[in-house]
């Protein structure tokens, strides 16, 4: 059984980004790009479904620039066995995404695509929902647990009063939440393999889609900035100050 796991070139999470002064987006120039959180732990799913002999193949995908290839490599080097970007320098919307994905997954075949939950530059939660929908394949989104069996995926979905099991048949969408698992350290033997395993490249056209996009982005802003807080000197002046100043009680 394949596996295919899309993984994303975001701002690395310890950056603190800044809005651009004319407000057309944030800066990314200069600084540290990573692979996007939730699809790290995407790629460790799939490599425990292998280890665990219910998976013969991990293929990791990105879509973008070509320096999404440093993100495949890490892919590669927490072990998924070959990796396709699909380049192009145009800004790519989840929905451009998704049919990219469906385009790929018609050609490889795969059994189960495992997303992250979102994406931590655009925060949009779109595009394994779109992928599901543009497949007519079941999906089971914000996983924390997932078990593959008789070919079918039973999945524990962190939802908000708890957690649901489902039950779906394969072909599937899953898309990780965080307690799903935690990604193992990328060792440097492994970086090492990781640079001769096999790496394709494709184009959008190649794969007949137009990745045009249907959003525009009006403004971006910071949020408002906090006040200092203060000390109170104890739980009267607490009480008397939020029901006094605040009026929150
Ligand atoms: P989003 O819908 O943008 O929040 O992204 C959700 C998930 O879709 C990410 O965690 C990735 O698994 C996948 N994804 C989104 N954009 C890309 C991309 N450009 N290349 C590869 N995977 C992507």
């Amino acid at each position: 059984m394949k596996v295919l796991v899309p993984v994303k070139r975001v701002v690395d999470y310890n950056v603190k980004v800044r809005v651009k002064s004319d407000g057309s987006g944030v800066d990314i120039a200069n600084v540290k790009m990573s692979m996007n959180p939730f699809d790290e732990i995407a790629v460790e799913e799939a490599m425990r479904l292998k280890e665990g002999g219910k998976v013969t193949e991990v293929v990791a995908v990105s879509c973008g620039v070509a320096q999404c290839q440093e993100t495949l490599r890490t892919a590669m080097a927490i072990g998924a066995d070959r990796g396709i970007l699909v380049e192009t320098t145009e800004e790519l919307q989840p929905l451009a995404v998704a049919k990219l994905l469906k385009a790929l997954a018609d050609k490889e075949q795969p059994q189960l695509i495992i997303l992250g939950k979102q994406a931590i530059d655009d925060d949009s939660n779109q595009t394994g929902q779109m992928l599901a929908a543009l497949l007519g394949w079941g999906q089971a989104t914000f996983a924390s647990k997932v078990v593959i069996e008789d070919g079918k995926a039973t999945v524990t979905r962190e939802v908000d009063g708890g957690l649901e099991t489902i039950a779906l048949p394969l072909p599937a969408i899953v898309t990780t939440d965080l307690r799903l698992n935690e990604p193992r350290y990328v060792t440097l033997p492994n970086i090492m393999k990781a640079k001769k395993k096999p790496l394709e490249n494709v184009k959008p056209a190649d794969l007949g889609v137009d990745v045009t996009p249907r959003l525009k982005t009006l403004k971006v802003s910071e949020p408002p900035k906090r006040s200092a807080g203060i000390m109170v000197k104890d739980i009267a002046e607490l009480v008397s100050k939020l029901r006094n100043e605040a009026k929150v009680i």
